[in-house]
């Protein structure tokens, strides 16, 4: 199926590996520009150079830089002709006892992962609207449905983003100017920040890696871990032009853990 998004531009945020990583390439495989960021330069440079392995007629351009920082957005919306697609991404807060979080703790988890997709947001759906396209998609977690107690900075950063969003992408300013807002719901997704996951739940019990790893793919009915290729493969799908009546869903991909019926 053509996406039909041939020549559209992306920023896709936290890039170089994972889920980032999986979207760009999807994009890249559809013919998309995207602009990568991500802190470590070294991975962002690789994975760029992959990119343009998938595909040598895309423009490919690699921004390193914190994504939670002010003059960074700046550089990754700069190294962008046009922002046609938004992936907004980070890595997660740490897991912990909300009883040792302070103030601080609290505002640096909702600074990049509430506040700071809503900054890129604000640079971009006005230009979006005005050229009558724009795909924006949030990269959240599937604790915004199923909360996890130990991820408690993630479950209320990431509601607070999913709330507003909420609001914003049924303004009918930007919606019925083609520009949707969806955010991707990840399960577990055999990524590096999974298998570091995976290997401090083995620490902490001291049970087998092998054990840990065999337990937690049980926990989704499909048995498995999904990949980085079919998170992206949905990510790319969402910002075709086949999905323009697609907006403002949270879509769970998780092998059908979630088990209620909505
Ligand atoms: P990952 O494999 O660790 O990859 C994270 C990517 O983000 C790396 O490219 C990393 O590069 C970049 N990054 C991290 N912090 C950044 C920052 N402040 N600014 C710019 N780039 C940054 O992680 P992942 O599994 O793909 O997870 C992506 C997101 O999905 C996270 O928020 C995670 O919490 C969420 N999630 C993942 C799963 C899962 O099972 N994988 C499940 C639920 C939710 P640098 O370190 O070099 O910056």
């Amino acid at each position: 199926m053509d996406l039909v998004i041939q020549g559209k531009w992306a920023l896709v945020c936290a890039a170089s590996k994972g889920l980032g990583k999986g979207c760009a390439q999807a994009l890249v495989r559809e013919g998309v520009n995207v602009v990568i960021t991500a802190r470590g330069d070294e991975a962002l440079q690789k994975t760029a150079a992959e990119l343009r392995q998938i595909n040598p007629q895309v423009q490919v351009r690699a921004v390193a830089g914190d994504i939670g920082q002010a003059p960074s957005r700046a550089q990754a919306l700069a190294a962008c002709p046009q922002v046609d697609i938004l992936v907004n991404n980070a890595g997660g807060p740490p897991p912990g006892d909300f009883r040792q979080w302070d103030r601080d703790t609290w505002l640096a988890a909702l600074d990049l992962n509430m506040l700071t997709p809503i900054e890129l947001i604000k640079e971009v759906i006005g230009p979006m609207a005005e050229r009558g396209f724009g795909r924006i998609i949030n990269i959240t977690s599937m604790s915004v449905k199923a909360p996890i107690d130990i991820l408690g900075l993630s479950n209320g950063a990431r509601s607070g983003l999913t709330g507003f969003v909420a609001g914003l992408s049924r303004n009918s300013e930007f919606a019925s100017r083609n520009v949707t807002i969806n955010n991707m719901l990840p399960g577990m997704f055999d990524t590096e920040r999974l298998q570091k996951t995976l290997v401090q739940w083995a620490t902490q019990s001291g049970d087998t890696l092998d054990h840990v790893i065999q337990a937690r793919r049980r926990t989704s009915p499909a048995h498995r871990f999904g990949t980085a290729e079919e998170f992206g493969a949905v990510c790319a799908f969402l910002c075709s032009a086949h999905a323009s009546y697609i907006n403002g869903q949270n879509i769970l991909l998780d092998g059908g853990a979630y088990p209620g019926s909505f």
